[in-house]
């Protein structure tokens, strides 16, 4: 095979591998992965599943974010993930900028002292609330 026959045996044979490595889904669990993924910065950002601004903004918050994953990759459904894609997918999730609508929602975390009122007051590494800080001065 002369040199100019081996390039085009090597540019088809990427071509193949290319359209293979394209028709690789990725498996459940990495789905799983990628879903958790996406859940725990939604977690992140609103707050838990029982709270306010979860109930309240979450869905809308996972469709912005599917919406852009779906967009970087091509793809009509996340679960359209390519086994080769998951990495990098992972990766678009961890670094997904947040709109800034969804920022400062999350309830304050409550007081590590009385777990009713919200943490205002630093104290060591937690926060406590003004009536407990009160009552230790
Ligand atoms: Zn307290």
């Amino acid at each position: 095979m002369d040199a100019r026959s081996l390039l085009t045996e090597n540019a088809k044979l990427k071509k193949e591998n290319e359209d293979l490595r394209n028709r690789i889904p990725c498996s459940r669990n990495q789905l799983k992965a990628i879903r958790g993924c996406g859940k725990a910065l939604v977690i992140k950002t609103l707050g838990p599943q029982d709270s306010e601004p979860y109930r309240k903004y979450s869905r809308s918050m996972f469709s912005c974010l599917w919406y852009k994953y779906k967009l970087q990759f091509s793809l009509n459904s996340i679960t359209e993930t390519k086994e080769h894609q998951v990495d990098e997918g992972l990766a678009f999730i961890n670094k997904y900028e947040i709109p800034q609508r969804f920022l400062y929602l999350k309830p304050a975390p409550l007081c590590h002292l009385c777990d009713e009122k919200p943490g205002t007051v630093p104290a060591d590494d937690v926060l406590i609330c003004d009536d407990c800080y009160g009552f230790f001065l």
